[in-house]
C-alpha cells in the first residue's frame, strides 16, 4: 500500500455487475480483507457469539437483519487487526442511514475512503442475469448470450444434457430487482458524490480489464468511464 496509507474501498454495483468477482480480485491484489454483510452474518450463525441465536432466528424466519444488529456485527468485524491496513466493503452500506453509521465508525481511523461504482448498461445486466443457467449435474455456469456450451444442450464439463434455470432470473423479475437497486443506490451515490469520493468504472469489459480500471480508480481516482 502506498506510504502505508490505509485505504477503505466501498464497492457499489447492481446485481450482475460483477461486484462479487471484483471484490475478490481486489482483496487478493491489495492483500486486504473483503467484507460483506452476508459473510459476516454467516460467520456469526456458526459461532457461539451472544448474537448468534438472534441472528439465526432472524435468518430462519426469512426477515432482513435489522440495521442495529448489522451495526454491531460490522463495527466488531472492522475492529479486527486484519482491517488495520484497509478493507473492501462489498454490499455495505446500502442506504444513507448505514453510510452515516459507517462514517461514525471510520471517524476514529486514519484512512482514505474511495467509493467505486461499477456501471453496466441495463440491457447487459439483464442478459447477464436472465441468460444464466447451470448444469444440473456438475454446476458449471453458462449464459445463453455470452457463454453457451460448445455443443448446444450438452455440458462442456460433464456431458450432461440437463440444465437448471432459476425462476427469479426471469427477465421481468430481473428488471424489478434492478429498479429496486437503482432506487436504493442513487441517494447513496449522491451522498458520497457531495464529498467528491465517487469514482466510476465501466463494468461492461472483461473481468481483468475492470480489475485494472478499479485499481487506477482507487489509487489515482481516474474515472474509467466516459
Ligand atoms: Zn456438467
Amino acid at each position: 500500500m502506498r506510504d502505508g496509507e490505509a485505504v477503505i474501498v466501498i464497492l457499489i454495483g447492481a446485481p450482475g455487475s460483477g461486484k462479487g468477482t471484483q471484490s475478490r480480485k481486489l482483496s487478493m491484489s491489495l492483500s486486504m480483507p473483503k467484507i460483506s454483510t452476508g459473510d459476516i452474518l454467516r460467520s456469526y450463525t456458526l459461532s457461539n457469539h451472544p448474537l448468534s441465536d438472534k441472528i439465526n432466528s432472524i435468518i430462519a424466519s426469512g426477515s432482513l437483519v435489522p440495521d442495529d444488529i448489522l451495526f454491531s456485527v460490522i463495527s466488531e468485524r472492522l475492529s479486527s487487526p486484519d482491517c488495520d491496513r484497509g478493507f473492501i466493503l462489498d454490499g455495505y452500506p446500502r442506504n444513507i442511514q448505514q453510510a452515516t453509521f459507517l462514517d461514525s465508525v471510520l471517524s476514529q481511523r486514519k484512512h482514505r475512503l474511495v467509493v467505486v461504482e461499477i456501471v453496466v448498461p441495463e440491457d447487459v445486466l439483464i442478459k447477464r442475469i436472465a441468460g444464466r443457467f447451470s448444469c444440473k449435474s456438475c454446476g458449471t455456469i453458462y449464459n445463453q448470450y455470452f457463454s453457451k456450451p460448445k455443443q448446444a444442450g450438452i455440458c462442456d464439463q460433464c456431458g450432461s444434457s440437463e440444465f437448471y434455470y432459476r425462476v427469479d432470473d426471469k427477465e421481468s423479475v430481473v428488471m424489478e430487482r434492478l429498479r429496486a437497486y437503482q432506487l436504493q443506490t442513487l441517494p447513496l451515490i449522491e451522498f458520497y458524490n457531495q464529498r467528491n469520493l465517487v469514482c466510476k468504472v465501466n463494468g461492461d469489459k472483461s473481468s481483468d480489464e475492470v480489475h485494472e480500471d478499479l485499481l487506477s480508480c482507487i489509487f489515482d481516482k481516474t474515472p474509467k468511464i466516459s
